[in-house]
């Protein structure tokens, strides 16, 4: 098997007019794809617990105009105030230390910021999670590193059936584990 990495932006014309669908960031409000890093903005809750303790919470990547956490309703049902970043600052290697700084900061879910670190920072991954879903990642391939963590020639291997065969989104969408 060939183990070179595919290169997202070196695919193909008609291969990438079959994916364009799929590229972009999962919104978690509308669940429509975020096709532009300027579209996307990246929030969180914060409330305080019974000791005045700060506690952050629901840390969603959305569109930036139409799918932000309602203020008042956040207010209304746990106390919470809206925090949050535009996307741009999650990119590149600012953004990475944004990411690892929140991590340091151990505020957020540990589990939350990885996965938005991978979505935004690991090349193929989202386009992987959006092929297949995130929950069926790992019952198509298990990563070497574990914790969810794919290596690009892993990534390459879980997006080529969708990349060499046109017809593997139609079987994919009949049958919801793609073939090997
Ligand atoms: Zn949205």
């Amino acid at each position: 098997m060939e183990n070179k990495p595919i290169r997202i932006l070196g695919i193909a014309g008609s291969l990438r007019r079959g994916l364009r669908n799929s590229m972009g960031w999962h919104c978690a409000c509308c669940a429509q794809l975020i096709t532009s890093v300027s579209e996307g903005w990246v929030e969180w809750l914060a409330s305080e617990d019974d000791h005045g303790a700060t506690v952050l919470s629901g840390l969603q990547l959305v569109h930036r105009e139409s799918c932000r956490y309602d203020l008042r309703k956040v207010f209304r049902s746990g106390r919470s105030v809206v925090e949050g970043l535009s996307l741009e600052r999650f990119v590149g290697p600012d953004g990475l230390i944004l990411l690892l700084s929140l991590l340091a900061a151990g505020e957020l879910s540990t589990a939350e910021v990885i996965e938005l670190a991978k979505r935004v920072q690991i090349p193929g991954y989202e386009l992987a999670r959006n092929l297949i879903g995130q929950q069926n990642l790992p019952q198509v391939l298990r990563p070497s590193l574990g914790h969810g963590c794919y290596l690009q020639s892993e990534i390459a291997e879980l997006i080529r059936p969708a990349m060499t065969d046109p017809s593997w989104r139609e079987r994919r969408d009949s049958n919801p584990r793609p073939p090997a």
